[in-house]
Protein backbone atom coordinates (compact mmCIF):
# COMPACT_ATOMS: atom_id res chain seq x y z
CA UNK A 1 0.00 0.00 0.00
CA UNK A 2 1.11 3.46 -0.50
CA UNK A 3 1.86 6.91 1.09
CA UNK A 4 -1.55 7.85 2.02
CA UNK A 5 -2.12 4.01 4.15
CA UNK A 6 0.53 4.93 5.59
CA UNK A 7 -0.35 8.41 6.92
CA UNK A 8 -3.55 6.97 7.73
CA UNK A 9 -2.22 4.44 10.36
CA UNK A 10 0.30 6.43 11.61
CA UNK A 11 -2.61 8.66 12.69
CA UNK A 12 -3.79 5.66 14.20
CA UNK A 13 -0.72 5.13 15.56
CA UNK A 14 0.11 8.25 17.00
CA UNK A 15 -3.59 9.56 17.94
CA UNK A 16 -2.53 13.04 18.79
CA UNK A 17 -0.99 14.08 15.25
CA UNK A 18 -1.88 17.19 13.21
CA UNK A 19 -2.56 15.85 9.59
CA UNK A 20 -2.58 18.91 7.42
CA UNK A 21 -5.50 18.52 4.67
CA UNK A 22 -3.52 20.71 1.28
CA UNK A 23 -5.01 22.38 -1.46
CA UNK A 24 -5.34 21.04 -5.28
CA UNK A 25 -6.02 21.88 -8.56
CA UNK A 26 -6.09 18.30 -9.59
CA UNK A 27 -9.77 17.09 -10.14
CA UNK A 28 -11.51 15.17 -6.93
CA UNK A 29 -11.36 11.21 -7.51
CA UNK A 30 -14.63 9.43 -6.81
CA UNK A 31 -15.16 9.53 -2.99
CA UNK A 32 -12.80 11.93 -2.48
CA UNK A 33 -14.57 14.82 -0.36
CA UNK A 34 -14.00 18.87 -0.44
CA UNK A 35 -11.84 19.13 2.82
CA UNK A 36 -11.37 16.11 3.84
CA UNK A 37 -8.74 14.76 1.00
CA UNK A 38 -8.08 18.18 -0.32
CA UNK A 39 -9.33 21.39 -0.47
CA UNK A 40 -10.39 21.52 -4.41
CA UNK A 41 -9.71 24.63 -5.79
CA UNK A 42 -9.71 25.98 -9.75
CA UNK A 43 -6.60 27.75 -11.36
CA UNK A 44 -8.41 31.15 -10.30
CA UNK A 45 -8.49 30.65 -6.69
CA UNK A 46 -5.22 28.83 -6.17
CA UNK A 47 -3.59 32.11 -7.72
CA UNK A 48 -5.41 34.17 -5.65
CA UNK A 49 -4.38 32.28 -2.44
CA UNK A 50 -0.87 32.39 -3.80
CA UNK A 51 -0.91 35.65 -3.73
CA UNK A 52 -2.21 36.75 -0.88
CA UNK A 53 0.32 34.75 0.28
CA UNK A 54 -1.50 31.89 2.31
CA UNK A 55 0.59 28.78 1.53
CA UNK A 56 3.38 27.61 3.35
CA UNK A 57 4.62 25.84 0.30
CA UNK A 58 3.13 24.68 -2.83
CA UNK A 59 4.48 23.20 -6.44
CA UNK A 60 3.46 21.65 -9.25
CA UNK A 61 3.12 17.69 -8.86
CA UNK A 62 2.17 15.52 -11.78
CA UNK A 63 1.11 18.36 -13.79
CA UNK A 64 -1.60 20.08 -11.14
CA UNK A 65 -0.79 22.20 -8.27
CA UNK A 66 -0.89 21.26 -4.99
CA UNK A 67 -0.20 23.32 -1.74
CA UNK A 68 -0.14 23.50 2.08
CA UNK A 69 -1.97 26.34 3.72
CA UNK A 70 -0.57 28.51 6.29
CA UNK A 71 -3.43 28.38 8.28
CA UNK A 72 -3.81 24.66 8.28
CA UNK A 73 -0.28 23.90 9.59
CA UNK A 74 -0.77 27.18 12.28
CA UNK A 75 -3.71 26.06 13.71
CA UNK A 76 -2.57 22.56 14.55
CA UNK A 77 0.89 23.87 15.67
CA UNK A 78 -1.13 25.91 18.13
CA UNK A 79 -3.09 22.76 19.38
CA UNK A 80 0.39 21.90 20.45
CA UNK A 81 0.32 18.78 17.69
CA UNK A 82 2.99 17.46 15.79
CA UNK A 83 2.76 17.92 12.27
CA UNK A 84 2.64 15.72 9.25
CA UNK A 85 2.63 17.37 5.96
CA UNK A 86 2.05 14.37 3.11
CA UNK A 87 4.28 16.63 0.21
CA UNK A 88 6.09 16.01 -2.58
CA UNK A 89 10.17 16.89 -2.67
CA UNK A 90 10.21 20.47 -3.49
CA UNK A 91 7.27 20.80 -0.97
CA UNK A 92 9.65 19.32 1.74
CA UNK A 93 12.94 21.15 0.76
CA UNK A 94 10.71 24.30 0.79
CA UNK A 95 9.43 23.40 4.29
CA UNK A 96 12.87 22.99 5.67
CA UNK A 97 13.68 26.26 4.32
CA UNK A 98 10.79 28.07 6.80
CA UNK A 99 11.30 25.62 9.19
CA UNK A 100 14.60 24.56 9.97
CA UNK A 101 13.73 22.28 12.60
CA UNK A 102 11.68 20.30 10.40
CA UNK A 103 11.89 16.26 10.16
CA UNK A 104 12.16 15.54 6.64
CA UNK A 105 11.51 11.94 5.91
CA UNK A 106 11.57 10.40 2.29
CA UNK A 107 8.93 7.24 1.69
CA UNK A 108 10.65 5.05 -0.73
CA UNK A 109 8.63 2.32 -2.55
CA UNK A 110 9.88 -1.25 -2.48
CA UNK A 111 10.74 -0.71 -6.35
CA UNK A 112 9.38 0.91 -9.28
CA UNK A 113 7.68 -2.17 -10.44
CA UNK A 114 6.00 -2.30 -7.02
CA UNK A 115 5.49 0.95 -7.41
CA UNK A 116 3.59 0.53 -10.88
CA UNK A 117 1.57 -2.33 -9.61
CA UNK A 118 0.13 -0.21 -6.75
CA UNK A 119 -0.51 2.55 -8.95
CA UNK A 120 -2.20 0.00 -11.71
CA UNK A 121 -3.88 -1.34 -8.79
CA UNK A 122 -5.78 1.18 -7.42
CA UNK A 123 -7.15 2.20 -10.93
CA UNK A 124 -7.88 5.90 -10.34
CA UNK A 125 -4.99 7.24 -13.18
CA UNK A 126 -5.15 6.18 -16.62
CA UNK A 127 -1.88 5.61 -18.75
CA UNK A 128 -0.85 8.70 -19.18
CA UNK A 129 -0.76 10.13 -15.40
CA UNK A 130 0.67 6.35 -14.08
CA UNK A 131 3.88 7.01 -16.51
CA UNK A 132 4.04 11.01 -15.06
CA UNK A 133 3.97 9.25 -11.71
CA UNK A 134 6.60 6.78 -12.45
CA UNK A 135 9.03 9.23 -14.10
CA UNK A 136 8.14 11.41 -10.92
CA UNK A 137 8.61 9.25 -8.94
CA UNK A 138 12.46 8.26 -10.39
CA UNK A 139 12.66 12.10 -9.86
CA UNK A 140 12.15 12.10 -6.59
CA UNK A 141 14.42 9.67 -5.52
CA UNK A 142 17.45 11.67 -6.43
CA UNK A 143 16.12 13.81 -4.01
CA UNK A 144 16.34 11.13 -1.06
CA UNK A 145 20.41 11.79 0.28
CA UNK A 146 18.85 15.29 1.46
CA UNK A 147 16.04 14.11 3.49
CA UNK A 148 16.45 13.06 7.11
CA UNK A 149 15.21 10.24 7.25
CA UNK A 150 14.24 7.25 4.69
CA UNK A 151 11.82 4.12 5.33
CA UNK A 152 11.11 1.84 2.59
CA UNK A 153 7.68 0.95 2.74
CA UNK A 154 7.90 -2.49 1.01
CA UNK A 155 6.22 -3.90 5.08
CA UNK A 156 3.35 -1.43 5.71
CA UNK A 157 3.76 -2.22 9.76
CA UNK A 158 7.38 -1.84 9.89
CA UNK A 159 7.15 1.40 7.67
CA UNK A 160 4.37 2.26 10.36
CA UNK A 161 6.79 1.62 13.37
CA UNK A 162 9.45 3.40 12.19
CA UNK A 163 7.51 6.88 11.23
CA UNK A 164 5.98 6.66 14.52
CA UNK A 165 9.39 6.09 16.04
CA UNK A 166 10.71 9.06 13.99
CA UNK A 167 7.82 11.18 15.45
CA UNK A 168 8.32 9.92 19.46
CA UNK A 169 12.44 11.14 18.95
CA UNK A 170 11.43 14.17 17.31
CA UNK A 171 8.90 14.78 20.70
CA UNK A 172 11.31 13.90 22.75
CA UNK A 173 14.41 15.85 21.45
CA UNK A 174 12.48 18.89 19.51
CA UNK A 175 15.11 18.01 16.86
CA UNK A 176 15.36 15.90 13.57
CA UNK A 177 16.14 12.86 13.92
CA UNK A 178 19.04 11.11 11.77
CA UNK A 179 19.12 8.30 10.13
CA UNK A 180 17.34 6.26 12.99
CA UNK A 181 16.20 4.00 10.37
CA UNK A 182 18.09 3.17 7.64
P1 LIG B 1 -2.38 12.71 -5.42
O1 LIG B 1 -2.76 13.43 -6.68
O2 LIG B 1 -2.02 11.27 -5.68
O3 LIG B 1 -3.36 12.90 -4.31
O4 LIG B 1 -1.04 13.41 -4.89
C1 LIG B 1 0.07 13.46 -5.69
C2 LIG B 1 1.27 13.94 -4.90
O5 LIG B 1 1.12 15.30 -4.58
C3 LIG B 1 1.44 13.26 -3.55
O6 LIG B 1 2.24 12.13 -3.67
C4 LIG B 1 2.12 14.28 -2.70
O7 LIG B 1 3.50 14.03 -2.63
C5 LIG B 1 1.93 15.57 -3.46
N1 LIG B 1 1.25 16.54 -2.62
C6 LIG B 1 0.06 16.40 -2.00
N2 LIG B 1 -0.22 17.50 -1.30
C7 LIG B 1 0.83 18.35 -1.47
C8 LIG B 1 1.14 19.65 -0.96
O8 LIG B 1 0.40 20.28 -0.20
N3 LIG B 1 2.30 20.20 -1.39
C9 LIG B 1 3.16 19.57 -2.22
N4 LIG B 1 4.29 20.20 -2.54
N5 LIG B 1 2.90 18.34 -2.69
C10 LIG B 1 1.76 17.74 -2.32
Amino acid sequence: MGKGTLVSLLRERVPGLGLTVSATTREPRPGEKNGVSYYFLDDGEFDRRVEAGEFLEWAWVHGHRYGTLRSEAERLLADGRSVVLEIDVQGGLNVRRVHPDAVLVFIEPPSAEELERRLRGRGTEDEGSVRRRLANARAEMDCAPSYDVRIVNDDLDRAVSELAHVIDTYETTGGPTKDVCH
